[in-house]
């Protein structure tokens, strides 16, 4: 039998997830010297992940980087299977018969939870719910976000809490030409909020937000930041951290916030609060909230160790709507291991352990591999690492018994699934690209797969 990895036999890699961190695996094992055969999956019918359905349409510069992943779809020996979910349409022990190796890059698709009483009254929404929806997730399309109150409360102060504050703080017009869903833009279009809070559980030098991000919310048409001047007076812990000579997003994030501090009055239509050292205790209301128990905190522990602690100080407040917004979580693949705990899949350089000892075959980069943090590009030495793992692995890899991708495709037909091939992709692609075009948007997307799959049939 011809060597894996030769002209006559290259080795054959499923990529599970076709996010950033699947893209680059895909990238770094084209870049190797093997011949290589990589099937992307995905259970979307487009591509790209959180590139398309997590960064904020107004942030359409960070999409260019699907230009890169364009690039890489081009390259011989690629494919994508889109429409397809691993684990349910077809399973992980399946698909070793067409792959000699499998990479795992599936994100972290669902939330991490306060764990306070009312936390699922109606209004109380999960920030990926609110981002996937004006995204036009096809997940989140039935969701409703009744934005008719005065005040927003965003739970968390990292980059997907400014994201979700930017987006309704922001006036139609300066959103109505980013690629957002056309329904969120009309309910946004009626948004009655005014005050939004944005409620950190610890103190300006550990907010997670970066320069860039928290600058913005400085320079609204029609939104102020306010920023209590006493909030920014450091103590011995925080003021080490913020000495620490790496630093420099922190000094420039309190920068920026002494500068919102140092504002005259607001005066805009809307305001923004940034609240630090509290956090929510209780949500209010009978079937749906209508106020929001905060507690203040003081911090405790040594520097970049220091932790929040309820000072026993409580007040309410009223929030007709609450996004929390602290952290996604990682979800179990069907047939193989998961630690609960951190809601990762357990690896070490990429190769996924079991009892402490990596499985053949299997690999995992991205969010389910470190964890939900770091921003894209993050993901690229992420999933080269774990393209090193595998390719130092080969020799002792045990050859599929079908190497074959019609094989796979023919298996999910039989299965009457309908698989989106990136051509297939492409034609979607171009499609929603001239829905735009006529609104001066760069793109309308399809927001169900009914939609995108008529675009094909
Ligand atoms: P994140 O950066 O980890 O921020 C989570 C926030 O939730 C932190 O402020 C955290 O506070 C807070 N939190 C956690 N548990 C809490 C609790 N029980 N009560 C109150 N607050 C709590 O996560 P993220 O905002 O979801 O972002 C995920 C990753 O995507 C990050 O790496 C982010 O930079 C990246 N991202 C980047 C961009 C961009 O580049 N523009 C946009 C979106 C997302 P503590 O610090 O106290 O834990």
């Amino acid at each position: 039998m011809s060597e894996l990895g030769s002209s006559s036999r290259p080795l054959r890699v499923g990529v599970i997830g076709s996010g950033p961190a699947g893209f680059y695996a895909a990238e770094a094992l084209f870049k190797s010297e093997i011949s290589v055969q990589v099937d992307m999956f995905d259970r979307l019918a487009a591509p790209y992940g959180l590139v398309r359905a997590g960064v904020a349409p107004d942030h359409q510069k960070l999409k260019n980087v699907i230009k890169i992943y364009e690039r890489i779809a081009a390259s011989d020996g690629f494919g994508f299977l889109g429409n397809v979910t691993v684990g349910r349409d077809v399973s992980v022990e399946a698909l070793k018969e067409y792959y000699d190796a499998l990479i795992f890059s599936s994100g972290a698709e669902t939330d991490r939870r306060l764990g306070i009483p009312g936390e699922d009254l109606q209004g109380s929404h999960t920030a990926t719910e609110f981002v996937g929806w004006y995204n036009g997730h096809p997940d989140y399309q039935d969701r409703e976000f009744d934005l008719s109150s005065r005040v927003a409360v965003v739970i968390g102060q990292g980059n997907v809490a400014m994201d979700v504050s930017r987006i309704l703080a922001k006036t139609v017009d300066e959103l109505k030409n980013s690629d957002i869903a056309e329904r969120a833009l009309e309910v946004l279009a009626q948004s009655k909020i005014k005050d939004i809070y944005v409620i950190g559980r610890r103190g300006p030098v550990q907010a997670k937000f970066t320069p860039p991000e928290i600058k913005e919310i400085g320079e609204l048409s029609a939104c102020d930041p306010v920023v209590s001047a006493e909030d920014l007076e450091l103590g011995p812990a925080c003021q080490a951290e913020h000495d620490e000579k790496r630093n420099t997003h922190t000094r420039k994030n309190l920068a920026i916030l002494r500068e919102f501090a140092s504002r005259p009055a607001p005066a805009k239509e809307r305001k923004y609060f940034l609240k630090f050292f509290q956090s929510p205790v209780e949500l209010l209301g009978n079937d749906k909230m209508t106020r929001l128990v905060v507690e203040a905190n003081s911090l405790s522990g040594e520097p970049f160790a220091q932790k929040a602690r309820g000072t026993g100080e409580t007040f309410e407040m009223d929030c007709g709507i609450l996004f929390r917004s602290v952290g996604y979580r990682g979800v179990p693949i069907s047939g193989l291991p998961f630690d609960d705990q951190t809601g990762k899949i357990p690896s070490q350089a990429g190769r996924i352990l079991e009892s402490d000892t990596p499985l053949p075959g299997p690999y995992v980069s991205g969010w389910i591999k470190r964890g939900p943090s770091g921003v894209i590009g993050t993901n690229k030495p992420d999933s080269h690492e774990t393209v090193q793992s595998l390719l130092e692995d080969m020799p002792g890899l045990v050859p599929c018994g079908c190497p074959d991708s019609g094989a796979v495709a023919e298996l999910l037909s039989k299965k009457s699934i309908r698989v989106v091939s990136f051509q297939d992709w492409q034609k979607i692609d171009a499609a929603e690209m001239r829905r735009g075009e006529a609104k001066g948007k760069p793109r309308e997307k399809f927001v169900s797969l009914h939609e995108m799959l008529a675009v094909l049939d």
